[in-house]
């Protein structure tokens, strides 16, 4: 499907070109099919539309043009045979999993994902019979010691929640693959311009297309990439359970995903000035973020990724107040959920759990009091820096 003059090419010509032979008009910019259904011209063509799988103009739960483009330019992207996308991050998570494993299987997952990702596994899975073991993502021996001889599905996220924490990708990638288990990554956070998970030998990839890849806080969507017969097995699963993507919201998404090479790029820059201006500010207990020699798994972010991405977190001195009193100053970042959008965004993750666990119990799992979430924007670095400054204090 892909035209050979790109096969070598950059991966910014990649974002912009790999889907041209897919629009059948002589539209520059690709055309929204935004209709739910599609017309067949004989008993036998609409057989043919209804039962070839991932048909893109059958109906548009099962595919549309819109989709198959924007699919297209995702697949090249992570350097998968095909991709998949969905209503949410949520969606292409829970489509794969439920794809892949039954009654009686086990998965190996981490304690640190995504708080949807662990409603999954640990609310979800158990009521199907599916066993779940949780590990510490920076112990990969945690991982073998983990695997049963029903164990299906190995979940790894990297970096993840909320310190910034690193899995080692090929090492799960190998342990796995020697004994036939497939393996999931969530790389979000990262995204395939600083992370290639399939390169590592990881089986399917799949993202929150919310965050990054839509890229301007203004989607919801979500997409899964690896082999075709993986994915014609999530899309049964994903057929399913409904949860389709719009067609303008794939649009959307594929507008976004052009410039993602070039936004992704500054996001590295400026999180890594603000991750190093903040080691340095006195008012700052500690920053985490990949990219600083300070992180205790730089070498393995050197070793997996080519930039350090746009998420970091760090604790003010003074826990609770201090934070607090740190968002009420800032001027260039909202107090919001998400991330991966073209302004700077602030979240207190105490103050998010502590409707349903006590500051003591969070900070077990890592969240001091005086933590701080930063999804760097693409403001001018300077400014960022002079505006932490001022609300540091
Ligand atoms: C947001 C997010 C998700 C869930 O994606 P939705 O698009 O909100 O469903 C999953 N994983 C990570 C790392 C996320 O940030």
């Amino acid at each position: 499907m892909k035209a050979d003059h790109l096969k070598n090419a950059s991966v910014e010509t990649k974002l912009i070109h790999t889907d041209r032979e897919l629009n059948a008009t002589s539209a520059v910019a690709p055309p929204i099919f935004q209709t739910a259904t599609f017309r067949g011209d004989s008993a036998q063509d609409f057989a043919d539309r209804a039962s070839r799988p991932r048909h893109p103009e059958f109906y548009t739960r099962y595919g549309n043009p819109t989709l198959s483009q924007v699919e297209s330019v995702l697949a090249s992207l992570e350097g998968s045979e095909s991709a998949l996308v969905t209503g949410s991050g949520m969606a292409a998570v829970s489509a794969t999993v439920l794809a892949i494993v039954s009654q009686g299987d086990h998965v190996v997952a981490q304690k640190n994902h995504y708080g949807g990702t662990l409603n999954l596994l640990n609310s979800f899975l158990p009521r199907f019979g599916v066993d779940v073991t949780q590990v510490d993502q920076t112990d990969t021996a945690a991982f073998e010691k983990a695997v049963r001889p029903n164990t299906k599905l190995i979940l790894i996220e990297t970096p993840s929640n909320p310190l910034m924490t690193l899995t080692d990708i090929a090492a799960v990638a190998k342990l796995a693959g020697s004994r036939g288990i497939t393996t999931l990554i969530d790389n979000t956070f990262a995204t395939p311009i600083n992370q290639r998970p399939l390169d590592f030998g990881i089986d399917l990839s799949f993202h929150s297309a919310t965050k990054y890849f839509g890229g301007h806080s203004d989607l919801i969507a979500g997409a899964v990439m690896g082999s075709s017969e993986s994915i014609i097995k999530i899309w049964n699963a994903h057929v399913i359970l409904g949860a389709a993507l719009g067609p303008f919201d794939a649009w959307l998404m594929l507008r976004g995903l052009r410039t993602l090479s070039l936004r992704v790029r500054q996001h590295n820059e400026n999180a890594m000035a603000l991750a190093e201006f903040l080691k340095s500010h006195k008012a700052v207990k500690v920053v985490h973020y990949p990219g600083l020699k300070s992180h205790p798994q730089h070498e393995l972010a050197r070793k997996q990724m080519s930039g350090f991405g746009g998420m970091l977190t760090f604790e003010v001195n003074g826990g609770y107040e201090a934070a607090d009193r740190f968002l009420s100053r800032i001027r260039l970042a909202s107090r919001a959920a998400s991330l991966g959008g073209i302004e700077t965004l602030a979240v207190h993750p105490a103050s998010n759990f502590l409707h349903y666990m006590t500051l003591e119990q969070a900070a077990k799992i890592g969240i001091a009091p005086g933590l701080l979430r930063i999804s760097v924007g693409l403001e001018g670095k300077e400014d960022l820096i002079a505006d932490f400054d001022q609300a540091l204090g």
